[in-house]
């Protein structure tokens, strides 16, 4: 045995192992024996003990065996080798629809067979479809395993068993002579009272039944403790360190005083509210700094955020920069457009609106004038940051409704940014507040900026949970409010992310409404629409020309008509909270009261019950976050393209969020006192996902 340490031998260095192996195990990062030991499995079966054939339960995973009574070739829509198999408790029917000649020799009458697969019950009794199997010479336990089965997250042309017995053999190098190098202080695993590292590894790759039941019961062993504090610390680690890097870059310092912002202040109809007036503070104090100010803003549907954009965009502008303001759909950058615009207007400032659809003469114009510098402010979708686009001097990035982005769009932004000599400064918008497991792991590199106060003279908003049988009493609730001068939104939902089948459903509905209702005129909104028209529709409504808005999800952030004060939403049960929050956010904008009728379509799951209700009982986004989380997990909660930071190999932000704080504290002593771990942990735990980790 060699003396070098784990992380610098190579996979190769395992029997069996070759040029081929090792590429393939490269492509999911894995190049060294310590990669191997911390590719941890992501499920377990339990082949540790046979079920007798009576005691099946349908749809589990189960090991039985017994011996072949029958055994025959069906020929039926599909021909297949069928045998039945008796233990003596009953019989239980295996089908192989591939099989070749050998293995129909094996399974012949009388073989004695162990098979491990999925139960379901057929026409006779318990089945089998293609098992795992193997043929015993006595109808024993002998040779049962006494862990459970690792089963591993794998890639094209990496098979599980292949990856199985090299991890084997990688754990048993440590478990024999090589222990892992613990990186963590001494004096943190003695206070924490952490299991031993080595051993932590080894049992997570061969875990016995009984621990499997703890991990499942949340009441983890400790082996698996110790590994997701040490995953969480590195998470934080590595984000601590690219923002000490990104701290490193020079951005534009911007003056204090700045007779813009006085105007614009003085010129809004309202006064600002305490959490806007904090938030600016918070925002200026970064903007005059010499490095990038990266500044998470989250602030509930309604309370104010464009505000708090446009104070710091004329901070930039003051100082002869400009400003992009990245929306998620083009409705919305319209609308901030449409605002900025007035706003901006008595202040003589240019303002422009780019997305996939600006073309022809009127883009070359706009791109022309955001590379001489002559627009100063400009909103638009990820258009923004395309290759094509150059930037006159570019101040402050802006990204509202950040959660909607995804990771490949965080990062073209990012990167843009980074390949700039001067760094613009950064704000993040999200009505989405973020669980505060969340904000202590992925968002952990950010600054944090909290509105929690609505403008005055909001009312709440009543939410109602009512099954879609009861359509034409909600019909009859519309007449009677349009036709008593509110306005209401119809929003009609698909599961499909389909474009096209969203609109035409939306179609169908406007249709079908607009009969039912004779004396009230009912608009159409989609995202197939063009911009113009759009924009138009959405005139119409806040002026009230149109009284029922029926639109796709395409409403769901930005738009602001404070006469509306009636939202159904249809299928509400297929939403996540979140969504079905912001939704809800377009009424109770104004001083009257407001309903949100929540439809749903019988029989509604309990999960789904219990779902709807959190919205019906709170209007309170962030305990709607945490519900969200708890009943979805973070990955959902994220939505799927975002899940980059949270896709942690052992860690789960649920059950260990009783170590979030620990972690945190941690981070703290390794980079006062340990910077030599520093490196090690990101490597172990990180390595070449980071760039995705940390957008
Ligand atoms: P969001 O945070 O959801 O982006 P907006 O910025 O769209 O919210 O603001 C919602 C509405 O509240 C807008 O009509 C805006 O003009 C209004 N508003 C913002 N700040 C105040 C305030 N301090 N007092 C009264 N109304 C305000
Ligand atoms: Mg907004």
């Amino acid at each position: 045995m060699t003396t070098s340490r784990l992380c610098d031998l190579p996979t190769s260095y395992i029997k069996g192992v070759g040029p081929a192996l090792e590429k393939r195990l490269l492509s999911i990062g894995i190049t060294s024996i310590q990669d191997l030991c911390f590719h941890l499995p992501i499920r377990y079966e339990d082949k540790t003990k046979i079920t007798k054939i009576n005691e099946l339960q349908p749809n589990k995973k189960s090991q039985i065996q017994g011996e072949i009574t029958n055994c025959q070739i069906q020929f039926g829509r599909r021909r297949a080798l069928v045998c039945t198999l008796n233990d003596k408790s009953g019989h239980l029917t295996i089908k192989f629809f591939h099989f070749n000649a050998t293995q129909k020799s094996s399974l012949s009458i009388g073989a004695k067979v162990r098979c491990y697969g999925d139960i379901r019950f057929g026409r006779t009794g318990p089945e089998i479809f293609h098992p795992e199997y193997k043929i015993l010479k006595a109808l024993t336990e002998e040779g049962l395993p006494k862990t459970l089965s690792p089963i591993y997250p794998i890639t094209e042309g990496l098979q599980q068993n292949r990856l199985k017995t090299i991890i084997k053999d990688a754990v048993n190098l440590l478990e024999d002579a090589q222990p892992l190098e613990d990186y963590l202080p001494v004096e943190l695993n003695a206070a924490l009272g952490l299991a031993d590292l080595t051993k932590a590894i080894s049992q997570i790759h061969r875990p016995r039944p009984s621990s499997l039941r703890t991990y499942e019961n949340n009441d983890f062993t400790s082996g698996t403790k110790r590994l997701a504090f040490e995953e969480l610390l590195a998470h934080r680690i590595s984000m601590r360190q690219s923002r000490n890097e990104f701290n490193k870059r020079v951005a534009p310092q911007f003056p204090k005083q700045n007779s813009l912002l006085k105007n614009f202040i003085y010129s809004l109809p309202f006064k600002l509210t305490n959490c806007q007036t904090k938030v600016i503070k918070e925002i200026n104090d970064d903007l005059t700094r010499p490095y990038p100010m990266l500044r998470l803003l989250q602030g509930d549907v309604g309370s104010g955020k464009t505000i708090v954009a446009a104070a710091a965009s004329l901070r930039a502008i003051g100082a002869g920069f400009q400003v992009a303001l990245m929306a998620p759909t083009e409705l919305l950058a319209e609308q901030h457009h449409m605002a900025f615009e007035k706003w901006f207007r008595t202040l003589d400032i240019k303002v422009g609106c780019l997305s996939a659809k600006t073309k022809g003469k009127s883009r070359e114009n706009l791109v022309k004038a955001i590379s001489d510098g002559t627009c100063r402010f400009i909103s638009g979708t990820h258009a923004l940051f395309q290759e094509k686009v150059h930037y006159h001097k570019l101040g402050l990035i802006i990204v509202d409704e950040q959660h909607r982005f995804g990771v490949h769009q965080r990062l073209a932004l990012k990167n843009k940014a980074l390949r700039m000599k001067i760094s613009p400064h950064q704000l993040m918008m999200t009505a989405t507040p973020i669980p505060r497991t969340l904000a202590m792991s992925a968002y952990a590199n950010l600054d944090n900026s909290v509105i929690n106060e609505l403008p005055p003279g909001r009312t709440p908003v009543k939410t109602a949970v009512i099954p879609d049988a009861r359509r034409e009493e909600i019909i009859e609730r519309i007449n009677a409010a349009c036709t008593n001068n509110q306005q209401a939104y119809w929003v009609c939902t698909l599961i499909e992310e389909s474009d096209v089948l969203q609109a035409e459903a939306a179609q169908a509905t406007a249709e079908k409404l607009s009969k039912l209702l004779p004396k009230i005129t009912v608009g159409l909104l989609h995202g197939r629409m063009k911009p113009a028209e759009k924009l138009k529709i959405m005139e119409q409504f806040k002026t009230n020309d149109i009284q029922l808005l029926v639109a796709t999800t395409v409403i769901e952030v930005g738009v602001d008509v404070p006469n509306a004060s009636l939202m159904i939403i249809e299928n509400s049960e297929r939403l996540g909270l979140a969504q079905l929050h912001q939704l809800r956010g377009r009424v109770g904008r104004g001083a009257i009261d407001s309903y949100c009728l929540l439809l749903y379509h019988a029989p509604l799951s309990v999960n789904g019950r219990q779902r709807l209700a959190v919205l019906r009982e709170t209007n309170d986004g962030f305990l709607i976050a945490e519900k969200d989380l708890e009943l979805r997990g973070a990955g959902q909660v994220l939505g799927t393209q975002q899940t980059g930071s949270t896709n942690f190999r052992i860690a789960d932000l649920n059950r260990d969020s009783d170590l979030l704080e620990i972690a945190r504290d941690s981070e703290k002593i390794i980079f006062r006192d340990y910077p030599e771990s520093i490196q090690p942990l990101i490597e172990r735990w990180i390595g070449g996902k980071k760039d995705y980790a940390q957008v």
